[in-house]
């Protein structure tokens, strides 16, 4: 067949995964948590099972986790949210984004994407049916140009994707550059889709800035959230968008169709969550923190240079290194095979695979595994 996914490989999330399974190596490639589940959720969700919590709740999501949707980004990003007519809950931020860009995107509209950006945000527009428009940021400190962006815009732009913070290279938009977002989205009648993801994993006191927040973008832009992200909770694919009324509807049209609805024990659970105390997610916060450090720390002690990372748990290491052009996928792959660390290959994160400079690590780990990782980085080199 000719359709947009036909021709793609397996992502490369999965397949360092696999590699990193079949060589034993220790994965600090795909991005995933581990050992920072929140019991507490983890039994709110058990006895929603054994309470019966199995039929199909409403297709927009449990009121219960709408309210704390809301709750949450009222406490947190300062949002004034109507948890009946502003917030719908998702099967993951995966499927926020496929409904989102089902509902927004027109055959032949252009949609603009900033790379390095997330895998998936370019072949489900496509496959929506945009025409997608790359626009770079650019090492070493990623900042969003207003040339280039207006550069990118045409008559047929409909919509902006961004991700803040930034996987993989731990961006946090500035107000200026979340200033420029809405200056351009006001003036050619665009809409912003922001990634929120991360939204709780934000280091050094920085304040986290939601697009949504911004009092020009309220009635232009989509901000999507992962439980996956705030409670560690990957596997759960629990996600929630929220929007101004006559988007969110839109999208919950193309919600309905895609997966209807979500497990109601987890969204329970996630509902939970979100009305966690200030220092669960202060926590969070503090607890990576703390990995981040260790990690980068170690890292250079075995004489690598890593890019700082002000949010997000990844981090990017800039390819010296093996002198000669750099060739992420060629470095991670000795990576995975002669030093036993699995990473991302950063170039994965852009269209053309053309940008081959750095490679990602997910630092959500137990201490003892940073530190044997750190340790056969060092070996190896
Ligand atoms: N957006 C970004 C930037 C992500 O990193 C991820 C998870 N890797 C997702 C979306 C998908 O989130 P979920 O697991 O909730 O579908
Ligand atoms: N979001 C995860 C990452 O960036 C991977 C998700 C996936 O495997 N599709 O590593």
């Amino acid at each position: 067949t000719n359709s947009v996914f036909a021709g793609l490989g397996t992502s490369v999330f999965e397949s360092m995964s696999r590699l990193a399974w079949q060589l034993g190596a220790i994965n600090l490639g795909q991005g995933f948590p581990e050992g920072f589940e929140p019991p507490e959720l983890i039994e709110v969700a058990a006895q929603a099972l054994r309470s019966g919590s199995h039929q199909y709740p409403p297709s927009q999501g449990l009121p219960v986790l709408r309210q704390a949707v809301a709750d949450n980004a009222l406490r947190f990003a300062g949002l004034t949210l109507d948890p009946d007519r502003e917030v719908l809950v998702t099967s993951g931020a995966t499927e926020a984004l496929l409904s989102t860009f089902l509902a927004l995107i027109n055959p032949g509209d252009e949609a603009i994407i900033l790379e390095p950006a997330y895998d998936s945000y370019r072949p489900v527009l496509a496959r929506a049916g945009a025409v997608v428009v790359p626009v770079r940021l650019t090492p070493p400190d990623w900042a969003l140009d207003e040339e280039a962006l207006r550069a990118a815009i045409t008559p047929r732009t409909r919509l902006i994707v961004v991700n803040t913070p930034m996987n993989p290279i731990g961006k946090l938009f500035s107000l200026a550059e979340i200033d420029l977002l809405a200056r351009l989205a006001g003036e050619f009648g665009l809409t912003v889709v922001s990634d929120e993801v991360y939204e709780h994993i934000v280091f050094d006191g920085r304040p986290f800035r939601s697009v949504l927040g911004h009092p020009s973008l309220r009635d232009r832009a989509v901000r999507i959230g992962s439980a996956g992200k705030s409670f560690s909770v990957t596997g759960w694919k629990v996600g929630y968008v929220s929007a101004a009324p006559p988007l969110l509807s839109a999208i919950q049209r193309a919600h309905q169709y895609v997966t209807f609805t979500t497990s109601p024990a987890l969204q329970t659970a996630v509902a939970a969550g979100l009305n966690l105390p200030n220092s669960y997610f202060a926590g969070l916060k503090a607890r990576l923190q703390v990995r981040r450090d260790l990690f980068l720390n170690a890292l250079r002690t075995a004489g690598f240079q890593p890019d700082p990372v002000p949010a997000t748990y990844f981090a990017t290491l800039r390819l010296p290194e093996t002198g000669g052009a750099p060739d992420d996928l060629a470095f991670a792959e000795r990576l995975v095979r002669e030093a036993g660390v699995a990473a991302i290959p950063v170039s994965g994160f852009y269209g053309n695979r053309d940008v081959k400079t750095h490679i990602r690590f997910c630092f959500a780990k137990p201490e003892p595994v940073l530190l044997e990782a750190a340790r056969r980085l060092s070996d190896w080199r």
